[in-house]
């Protein structure tokens, strides 16, 4: 495709995070359905080109499990990146609308992420950095693929100077300043796995175990919760001097819930698969493995491939097509 705004005829928004928005659009010279995803992005103009050449890499993504790629193009002051329209949208959207996901549907998702991660880092070198469920696409055709991997270098830094977001699925290791490697994905696999299973963020004001969390309802999501950015810290600071306060007020308290959010997850026991025994032990087990604290024992996607619950899902015979089209 020779991709050019000009072509794309917007047909609906498909939603929007923190870095942009998604919209379903028709590719009117070849009746192509794709979804363009508009990313924001402050930087020069050769920063950008450096972008556009970075993501040049996803031609070359080919797997079952990751999104295709159409292709990327500048569109002041944005990037336009279009990808394969998929029909049924994100897990998240998915439990939102029909409640707690079945644990069969639960395991071939862990497979299909599983064999996402494998490929990319595989046969690409490619760490994905943003696993969670709205990352986890579902088509009507039973097909599960992820999207929005960290390809571009430039672009990661890009985002992360005009805002700085930070992610409830991110791991301890991550939290505490450690390099990003696959087993950071692996991390945030077991959380969002937990999330579908239970039909409910795991960090969330339902669970009693996590009390000391209650009073952060509201200002918990399970999407990225935004740090504010410098500008707005700016902004808040003028605001304190002229009322002579030491703390900022307006982002001060969503800050402080942010930071006992991520303190939590440091200093507190890992999320599991609750209650014990309502799941198989199987899928208890994997979760467990996913969320071991210190990433020099948790395995690496690879090597999860070979966990009892994920050749389980792999010879389930389990419909997704026919459960696809039951919502
Ligand atoms: P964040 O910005 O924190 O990563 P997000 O993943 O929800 O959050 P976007 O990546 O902008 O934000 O996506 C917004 C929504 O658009 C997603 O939640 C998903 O439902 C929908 N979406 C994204 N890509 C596609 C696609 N290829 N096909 C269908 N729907 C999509
Ligand atoms: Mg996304």
């Amino acid at each position: 495709y020779d991709l050019r705004n000009e072509d794309l005829k917007d047909l609906m928004e498909l939603g929007h995070g923190n870095g942009g928005s998604v919209k379903k659009v028709e590719h009117i010279p070849t009746k192509t359905i794709m979804a363009k995803k508009i990313v924001l992005i402050d930087a020069k103009p050769s920063v950008r080109k450096q972008i556009l050449r970075e993501l040049h890499i996803m031609h070359d993504c080919n797997s079952p499990y990751i999104i295709s790629f159409y292709g990327a193009f500048l569109c002041d002051p944005n990037i336009c990146i279009c990808m394969e329209y998929m029909d049924k949208g994100s897990l998240d959207g998915i439990y939102k609308r029909i409640g707690a996901i079945d644990i069969d549907v639960v395991g071939k998702v862990a497979l299909a992420v599983l064999e996402g991660l494998t490929y990319l880092y595989d046969v690409h070198r490619i760490i994905h950095r943003d696993i969670k469920p709205s990352n986890i696409l579902f088509n009507s055709q039973g097909q599960i693929k992820i999207c929005d991997f960290g390809v571009s270098g430039e672009l990661i830094n890009s985002i992360a100077d005009t805002f700085v977001g930070t992610s409830t699925y991110m791991s301890p290791e991550r939290i505490q300043g450690a390099h990003y490697t696959v087993k950071s994905d692996v991390w945030s696999l077991g959380i969002s796995l937990i999330e579908l299973a239970l039909g409910r963020f795991p960090f969330s004001e339902s669970d009693p175990d996590d009390s000391d969390l209650s009073d952060l309802e509201g200002t918990l999501s399970p999407n990225t919760i935004g740090i504010p950015t410098k500008k707005e810290r700016e902004q808040n600071a003028k605001k304190d001097k002229r009322k002579s306060k030491g703390v900022s007020l307006q982002g001060g308290g969503m800050m402080m819930s942010i930071l006992e959010l991520l303190q939590h997850i440091v200093n507190e026991p890992a999320p599991r698969l609750t209650p014990e025994g309502r799941f198989p032990w199987e899928a208890e087990d994997f979760v467990d493995s996913c969320l071991l604290k210190d990433p020099d024992a948790r395995k690496t996607p690879k090597d999860l491939l070979k966990h009892a619950w994920i050749e389980q899902a792999r010879a389930s015979t389990f419909d997704l097509e026919a459960w696809a089209s039951t919502f």
